[in-house]
């Protein structure tokens, strides 16, 4: 229920608009199984596993899923993966991390409320995958995309001009997390954020 709601927030990424869906021409968006699950029961199923877990490769150059009018039409069964970028979940020595795709015509638009829910979703649901599986993934996905620059969360939230972005960002976050009966410590305790991360929104 909680991930229904926080998708619906995500959904307003009105900067998505103009850009033509740039990043569904790239990469290979990961799927967790159930994630999987809830796109194959309504729509043809495009997956290939990779230990387990599952990506949607691009033959044509494109997403399967990508309609005609550049329009995602699994919009209501997406993924996090697809549903937070430009920002994105990995491991760095096991730690999580959340990078920014530079190469996102958006990614300087982005508002302290995505971001927020970005953090929560993308955190959660990266600690669903191991570290090897994951890195695994992030090997080919470099293969793919070896042009494709990506910035630490941690240091583009040092750089934004506006410190009100980031009293934003922590507000929305402290909230969302205390919503689910949990204070931002005992929180980062299961997920492990990166300690400049960590440090910058405590
Ligand atoms: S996330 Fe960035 S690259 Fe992807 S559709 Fe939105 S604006 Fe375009
Ligand atoms: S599933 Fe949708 S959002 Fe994700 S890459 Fe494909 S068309 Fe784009």
């Amino acid at each position: 229920m909680t991930e229904k709601i926080e998708n619906k927030e995500l959904r307003m990424k009105h900067y998505c608009e103009p850009c033509g869906a740039k990043c569904c021409y790239t990469g290979s968006p990961l799927y967790l199984p159930e994630e999987r699950e809830l796109v194959v029961a309504q729509h043809p199923d495009h997956f290939i596993e990779i230990r387990g877990n599952f990506v949607i490769p691009k033959p044509q150059g494109f997403c399967p899923y990508l309609n005609g009018d550049k329009l995602c039409t699994i919009q209501d069964q997406k993924g996090v993966d697809c549903l937070i970028y430009p920002l994105d979940p990995m491991y760095k020595r096991g730690f999580v991390e959340l990078v920014i795709d530079m190469s996102c015509p958006a990614y300087d638009r982005i508002t302290p409320e995505f971001v927020a829910s970005a953090i929560v979703l993308g955190a959660e649901w990266i600690k669903k995958f191991s570290v090897e599986s994951f890195d695994e993934y992030w090997d080919q996905f470099k293969r793919f995309n070896p042009d494709q620059f990506h910035l630490c969360l941690s240091d583009y939230l040092k750089n934004v001009r506006n410190k009100k972005f980031l009293r934003t960002v922590k507000r929305k976050l402290a909230d969302k997390i205390r919503s689910a009966g949990k204070t931002l410590h005992s929180w980062n305790d299961n997920i492990l954020l990166k300690e400049e991360l960590a440090d910058l929104l405590s």
